[in-house]
């Protein structure tokens, strides 16, 4: 028997979330079954543990889209019992049942060796949230971004994507402008290395002017929404903004395609969750080598499964600072 946070719906459409006993013989069919350590809280876990938002297919349903943990037995010869793996995206936690669990049973492939360095307590502080800015990261710098040549902008900084983006583009030596809407959050963002906070407002108002002064070196942008389209006509001529998120709402607002023409700007998306295995690897081992220890321990908020309820709400509200780290057996 174990246990896990699991998500039903009653006849009436509405959804609840109590932490529950299960067998092995619950789990689904897969190749390689997991003892969880942790998990973590992103946003889709807020959307999942909640009424779903049409990310999950069936219920009862076992959030979590991230983990960390040990092999148990495992059909396939990439990985002996023992093993310490690291999952993120591919669906799991949303189409198939994820890390809010003692155990989970996963395709072997979906998995990657926990990168070495690391604990899984420590990759799950980064998590999904966290790989999900280095590659925004990687493609920035992939797109020709390079240190010294002014600020960069994070936006959403306070939340799980922009408090990693900001440690790892301090540590790399790039000027980091933060933007957030909590004002209390400015000494937690100066202390992962931001060195100006934007507030949130300043960047809200949608202008009619299809360009403004030319501030930014590059940005990893969580929020899209109104903020984008100020970001995208902000930035200097031939650089990039890594979209990641759309906390503050999908449409893109403004005059959106002079940034394109008349400064050569780049939009990239990047998605974690379909990421190649190779990909995958190579953002761990910048994340063991360019995201300092103790930045990233100055983001944790411990938690258990059973405080994925509150705290699921908590995300989608934009109240959860940093990154919630869920040690699935206290
Ligand atoms: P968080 O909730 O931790 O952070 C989002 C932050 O955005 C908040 O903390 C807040 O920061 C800011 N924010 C919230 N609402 C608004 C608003 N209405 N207007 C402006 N800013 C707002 O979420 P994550 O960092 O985990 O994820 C951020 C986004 O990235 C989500 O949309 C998520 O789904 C997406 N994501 C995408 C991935 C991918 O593979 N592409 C992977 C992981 C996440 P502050 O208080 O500092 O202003």
């Amino acid at each position: 028997m174990f246990k896990a946070l699991v998500v039903d719906k009653d006849d009436e459409g509405k959804t609840s979330a109590s932490v529950k006993d299960l067998e092995l013989s619950d789990l689904p069919d897969a190749d390689v079954t997991v003892a969880v350590e942790y998990s973590t809280v992103n946003y889709k876990d807020g959307l999942c543990i909640g009424p779903g938002g049409g990310l999950v297919r069936n219920y009862p349903h076992i959030p979590g889209i991230d983990f960390a943990g040990t092999i148990e037995s495992s059909s396939d010869d990439r990985y002996k019992p023992g093993d310490k793996v690291v999952l993120t995206g591919w669906r799991v936690g949303e189409a198939h049942w994820g890390g809010y669990s003692q155990k989970a049973r996963v395709k072997a492939g979906w998995l990657v060796p926990l990168p070495d360095g690391l604990t899984t307590r420590q990759v799950m502080a980064v998590g999904t949230a966290g790989l999900t800015a280095m590659l925004a990261v990687m493609a920035l710098e992939d797109h020709g971004m390079t240190q010294g040549h002014g600020p960069v902008l994070v936006t959403g900084a306070a939340g799980g994507v922009g408090s990693v983006a900001t440690a790892v583009l301090a540590s790399l030596g790039y000027e980091v402008a933060a933007v957030t809407g909590r004002p209390e959050t400015a000494d937690y963002l100066t202390g992962l290395g931001a060195s100006r906070i934007v507030p949130r407002e300043e960047l809200t108002e949608v202008t009619r002017k299809p360009l403004e002064g030319e501030s930014w070196s590059g940005c990893v942008d969580a929020v899209a929404g109104a903020m984008l389209g100020r970001v995208l006509k902000q930035m200097k001529y031939g650089t990039s903004v890594a979209a990641v998120g759309l906390a503050g709402g999908a449409a893109i607002e403004g005059a959106l395609i002079t940034p394109f023409i008349l400064r050569g700007v780049n939009l990239l998306g990047i998605d974690s969750v379909m990421q190649p295995y190779a990909n995958r690897v190579r953002a761990w081992q910048r994340i063991a080598k360019d995201l300092p220890m103790d930045k990233l321990e100055a983001m944790v908020q411990p938690a258990t499964l059973a405080d994925l309820p509150k705290l699921g709400a908590d995300i989608l509200k934009g109240q959860v600072k940093g990154r919630v780290v869920v040690d699935v057996n206290a």
